[in-house]
């Protein structure tokens, strides 16, 4: 491993302003620096900052502080009780050991698990801008199918922002100049185009605060992640379902999926299909063709749109129950 300095934050403002790579509970980051593929010159421990506490909002939603580990918010009784598709997608993810480490800043931070970008002596866009994509016309099985582009074509291979980008989260976040911003997820990640590596829409050294979970819209929930092994495996393709049935009809749609794009994916067009309609196959299926409109395999993914297709009916069937 490179030598790196080390700070430790004792604040928000000095965490943004010490200029150096944020480092949390280090799952992801510690593993890219000994592979050399992340090299900081500075890491800036912010895992003693007071931001690991779950807070009621006044609407009836929930503030997630940045630090609060996986395994915490995943086991609170009002997550379990009000968004049952966050606990759910965080337990689905990973290991008991890492979620108790595993940070919910760093967890939407993570990065991609393409194969070519932990390899240093493979061409990647994302890992070093204009060397190539290897995994275009390699081996890409865990790769992406939607929002692709010619420079780069990996997955945002986390559980837990596909649960949040179903429930409507805003990310709070602080910068050097203590200006605070609070971003919709859905506007919060970037698809890969002519820069892979810049993923979303953070500065430099803004900090990530606060997770906030508008109020519950009731609904049943669902969180279905499919996956090579039972566990310790990331998602080929999930699904996060709130979904609410009255009187026979759909009335309300929130779906989320992960392992298709470089950030957790979301298409009014699939919810508006089933909004108004009865649960039926036919429904269902139209909602899986408005997901898989411009889908596109680059070989070893292809059985990707297959997969997704017979998922997300499976789920919806499911969850509309
Ligand atoms: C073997 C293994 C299996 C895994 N399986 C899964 C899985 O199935 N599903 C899944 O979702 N995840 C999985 N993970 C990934 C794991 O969830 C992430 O490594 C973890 O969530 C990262 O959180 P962290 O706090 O450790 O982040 P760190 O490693 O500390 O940081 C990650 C990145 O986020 C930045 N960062 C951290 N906090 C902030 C902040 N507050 N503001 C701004 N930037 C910040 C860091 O600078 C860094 O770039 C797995 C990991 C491993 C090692
Ligand atoms: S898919 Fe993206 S991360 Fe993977 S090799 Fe290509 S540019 Fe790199």
């Amino acid at each position: 491993m490179k030598t790196f300095d080390y700070a430790r934050a004792d604040s928000v403002a000095d965490a943004t302003r010490a200029g150096g790579r944020f480092i949390a509970g280090g799952t992801n980051l510690l593993d890219l620096m000994k592979l050399q593929v992340e090299t900081p010159e500075k890491l800036v421990d912010i895992s003693r900052l007071d931001l690991n506490t779950i807070e009621e909002r006044e609407d009836g939603g929930l503030t997630i502080g940045a630090l609060v580990p996986n395994s915490d918010l995943a086991a609170d009784p009002r997550v379990i009780a009000r968004y049952e598709v966050l606990s759910r997608a965080l337990l689905a993810g990973a290991s008991g050991q890492l979620r108790n480490k595993a940070t919910t800043g760093g967890n939407l931070l993570q990065r991609t698990r393409c194969y070519y970008f932990y390899d240093t002596a493979a061409g990647c866009n994302k890992r070093q801008p204009g060397s190539g994509c290897e995994a275009i016309g390699g081996f890409n099985r865990i790769h992406a199918i939607l929002g692709t582009s010619d420079q780069c074509i990996a997955t945002h291979p986390g559980d837990m922002p596909v649960a949040m980008r179903a429930l409507d989260a805003v990310i709070v976040t602080q910068k050097p100049d203590g200006d605070k911003r609070r971003v919709p997820i859905g506007d919060f990640y970037r698809l890969p185009g002519d820069t892979p590596h810049v993923e979303n829409v953070l500065e430099a050294g803004e900090l990530i605060t606060h997770v906030e979970l508008p109020a519950p819209t009731g609904g049943r929930h669902l969180y279905r992640k499919v996956r090579d092994r039972a566990s310790y495996a990331f998602a080929l393709f999930s699904v996060a379902a709130v979904v609410t049935v009255e009187d026979g009809l759909i009335t309300k749609a929130a779906l989320a999926f992960g392992g298709v794009a470089h950030m957790p994916w979301r298409n009014p067009a699939v919810e508006a299909a089933l909004v108004g309609k009865a649960p039926s196959d036919d429904t269902f299926n139209a909602a899986a063709d408005a997901l898989l409109d411009g889908a596109k395999g680059f070989g070893t993914n292809d059985f990707k749109i297959p997969l997704a297709r017979r998922t997300l009916i499976a789920s919806l069937r499911e969850v509309t129950q």
